[in-house]
C-alpha cells in the first residue's frame, strides 16, 4: 500500500488527506499544534468558544463534494446554517447597509445610495459571474504546471480585464463611494489589496450570491472536527503535537520527514500545508535548490498580517449582526498603509464578528462570545514590537466599539485575549506574520504562484494558501483538489 505524509492540519491539508486517504493512500497528517485546523483553530475560555480564524464560509458545495468523494455526506458530520444578511457594513457617518442575497432589498439599499447604481450593479453582478465561472468553477481546482498552461487562458484572462484591480473593475460599474467600497472590500477577507488585486477576485460576490454565507453549529471549530472524524473514520492517522523539521532528499526525491522530536516517517510523496516560504527554506533549507527556492520566495510580496482580539462579554448585545464590518474614515489611503506602510495608522477598519447571533451555544447562557480584526502591515514592512503595541491596539479597539457599536462593553468583559503578528510568525509559523500567505497579486496567480508539485521533487507537493489557488477557505479546498488529482495520477 502506498504511504503519503501530509504536514500541516490547515484546512488544505485535512481535505488533501481525507482525499488520499478516500482513494485508498495511507495517509498521516501531522501537526505541529496540540489541536488542528491552522488558522482555523479554536480557543476555550471560560465557558466562551473562540474560533480563532475563518467565520465566513462560502461554497458549501465544495465541502460536500470532498465528503461524497469518500462516500459520506456532510450533514452527518456538520450541520451547516445559512447566515442573513451575509454581512451588515456599517460607516462612520451612520450609513448601513445589509449585504444579502435578497435581490429586492440589495435594489433598495442601492437605491437609497444612489438610483443611477441599481443598473450599474446588475451589470457589476452579471461580469462577477462570468468571472466565477471562469476563474473559480473552471480553474479554481486546476493546477498550472507549465507556463503554456497560462498562455492558454491568457484570451479569458484578457477578456475579463484581469490586469485591471478588483476597486478599477467595481468603479466600472458602480458610482457611490459607499457602494464602491461595499462590492470591493471581499478580497481583503483573502490577503488582497482591493487596488492592486486582479480583479478576478470580483468572483466573491458571485460566489456568495450563488452560494450564500454559511456557519457550522458548534463554531468553524466543529467543521474542522468533522473533517478530522472523516479522516480518521477512513483509517487516515493524524499526530498532533508533532512539528516537522526536515524533509529529506534521495536522489531527486524526497523519502522521508524528521520530526523536531526525532521521529521517522518515510513516504511515497509528501504534501506540505506549512508556510510555503518556510517549507522550502526550513524543512529544504539543507537542500541547495530548496534553499535556493526559499531565498526567491522569500523575495515575493506577502499579503498582510491581522490584529484579532477575541472578547467574551455577560451581555449578549442582539442589536449586531452576525458579521459586521466597521468601516473606518479612509478607504483607499488606509488599506494603501495597510499593504504598504511601516507603522499602525491612527484609524482602522474592523470586522466584527458575533456567532451567537446564529448559534447562542457558543457562550454561557445570557453570555456573547466575539471577535474583532484589524487588518495590519506584516512584520517585514512593520517590525513592531507587538508586546507594547498589541496591548495598546486592544484599549483603542475597545474604545472604539464601545462609543460605537457596543455600549458598556469594558462593564461587561468576562474574558479576552489578543492573535498579533507576532503570533501568525511564531505560532503558525508564517512568514513575515502574513495572514494569508502570498499577496494574490496576478503576477503571483496561477501558474505565477507556487506550483502545486514541485518542479525538482516530482513526489513533492504542496497545498494551502501559498499555491494555487489562493487563500480562503474555498481557495485552499480547492488547492486540496488539484494536489490531490495530480499525487493520485504519480502514485497510480
Ligand atoms: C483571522 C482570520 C480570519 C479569516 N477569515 C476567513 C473567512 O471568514 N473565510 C475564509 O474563507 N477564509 C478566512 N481566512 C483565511 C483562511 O482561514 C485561510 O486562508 C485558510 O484557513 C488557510 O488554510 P491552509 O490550508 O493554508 O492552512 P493553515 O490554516 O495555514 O494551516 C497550516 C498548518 O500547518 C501547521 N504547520 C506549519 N508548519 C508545520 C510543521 N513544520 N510541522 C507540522 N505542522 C506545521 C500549522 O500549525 C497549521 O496548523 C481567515 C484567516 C484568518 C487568519
Amino acid at each position: 500500500m502506498k504511504k503519503t505524509v501530509v504536514i500541516g492540519a490547515g484546512f488544505g491539508g485535512l481535505a488533501l488527506a481525507i482525499r488520499l486517504q478516500s482513494a485508498g493512500i495511507q495517509t498521516t497528517l501531522l501537526e505541529q499544534r496540540d489541536k488542528p485546523g491552522g488558522r482555523a483553530y479554536v480557543w476555550h475560555d471560560e465557558g466562551f468558544t473562540f474560533d480563532a480564524g475563518p467565520t465566513v464560509i462560502t461554497d458549501p458545495s465544495a465541502l460536500e463534494e470532498l465528503f461524497a468523494g469518500a462516500g459520506k455526506r456532510l450533514e452527518d458530520y456538520v450541520d451547516m446554517m445559512p447566515v442573513e444578511p451575509f454581512y451588515r457594513l456599517c460607516w462612520e457617518d451612520g450609513k448601513r447597509f445589509d449585504y444579502s442575497n435578497n435581490e429586492s432589498l440589495l435594489q433598495r439599499q442601492i437605491a437609497d445610495f444612489n438610483p443611477a447604481d441599481v443598473e450599474g450593479y446588475a451589470r457589476f453582478l452579471e461580469y462577477s459571474k462570468a468571472v466565477f465561472k471562469e476563474g473559480y468553477l473552471r480553474l479554481g481546482a486546476t493546477p498550472f504546471l507549465q507556463f503554456s498552461d497560462m498562455v492558454k487562458v491568457s484570451p479569458q484572462l484578457m477578456r475579463l480585464r484581469a490586469w485591471e484591480s478588483v476597486y478599477q473593475a467595481v468603479s466600472r460599474f458602480i458610482k457611490e463611494d459607499h457602494l464602491r467600497q461595499a462590492f470591493s472590500f471581499h478580497s481583503l477577507l483573502v490577503g488582497g489589496n482591493p487596488f492592486a488585486t486582479s480583479a478576478i477576485y470580483t468572483l466573491i460576490h458571485a460566489l456568495e450570491r450563488e452560494w450564500g454565507v454559511w456557519f457550522p453549529r458548534g463554531g468553524t471549530g466543529a467543521l474542522v472536527q468533522g473533517m478530522v472524524k472523516l479522516f480518521t473514520d477512513l483509517g487516515g492517522k493524524l499526530e498532533l503535537n508533532t512539528a516537522v523539521e526536515r524533509i529529506e532528499v534521495e536522489q531527486q526525491r524526497v523519502s522521508r520527514v524528521v520530526t523536531q522530536d526525532g521521529r521517522v516517517f518515510a513516504a511515497d510523496a509528501v504534501a506540505s500545508n506549512a508556510d510555503v516560504v518556510n517549507t522550502y527554506q526550513k524543512l529544504l533549507g539543507h537542500y541547495p535548490p530548496g534553499e535556493a527556492k526559499g531565498r526567491k520566495l522569500a523575495g515575493k510580496r506577502m499579503s498582510n498580517s491581522l490584529f484579532v482580539l477575541y472578547f467574551g462579554l455577560n451581555a449578549t448585545h442582539p442589536q449586531l449582526a452576525h458579521h459586521t464590518i466597521c468601516f473606518g474614515p479612509r478607504y483607499k489611503e488606509l488599506v494603501q498603509e495597510i499593504f504598504h506602510g511601516a507603522t499602525l495608522s491612527d484609524d482602522f477598519s474592523l470586522y466584527l464578528h458575533s456567532p451567537c447571533a446564529t448559534d447562542p451555544s457558543l457562550a454561557p447562557p445570557g453570555c456573547g462570545a466575539f471577535y474583532v480584526l484589524t487588518p495590519v502591515p506584516h512584520l517585514g514592512n512593520a517590525p513592531l514590537d507587538w508586546t507594547v503595541e498589541g496591548p495598546a491596539l486592544r484599549e483603542r479597539i475597545f474604545d472604539y466599539l464601545e462609543a460605537r457599536y457596543m455600549p458598556n462593553l469594558r462593564q461587561q468583559l468576562v474574558t479576552h485575549r489578543m492573535f498579533t503578528p507576532d503570533d501568525f510568525q511564531h505560532t503558525l509559523g508564517a512568514h513575515l506574520g502574513s495572514a494569508f500567505s502570498l499577496e494574490p497579486l496576478l503576477t503571483q496567480s496561477a501558474w505565477f504562484r507556487p506550483h502545486n508539485r514541485d518542479e525538482n521533487l516530482k513526489n513533492l507537493y504542496l497545498v494551502g494558501a501559498g499555491t494555487h489557488p489562493g487563500a480562503g477557505v474555498p481557495g485552499v479546498v480547492g488547492s486540496a483538489k488539484a494536489t490531490a488529482r495530480l499525487m493520485l495520477e504519480d502514485l497510480a
